[in-house]
């Protein structure tokens, strides 16, 4: 949806992107984050970059929120010492 905006971008912070014209985003050195759905429990990997993305113009100790793809509920990374 954002696609016209993230061209911009490369061309901004992303210069190397011309040299090989491939999309460096298909990589497999991307780091996925895992996100559980506060709705319905599932998990989605979300690859890093997307969840800097997100993370952007957050006020600091925001969480990120991706839409659910099972159930457009609300979706946060999952921790390890998740307490409440
Ligand atoms: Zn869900």
């Amino acid at each position: 949806m954002s696609s016209g905006k993230e061209l911009d971008k490369n061309n901004d912070t992303l210069p190397w992107l011309k040299e090989g014209e491939e999309d460096p985003f298909l990589m497999e050195e991307d780091v996925l984050v895992i996100f559980k759905c506060l709705d319905c429990g599932k998990e989605d990997e979300v690859p890093d970059f997307v969840v800097d993305e997100f993370a952007y113009g957050l006020s600091e100790g925001e969480e990120v929120e991706v839409v659910c793809p099972y159930c457009n509920g609300t979706m946060r990374e999952a921790r390890n010492a998740l307490s409440d």
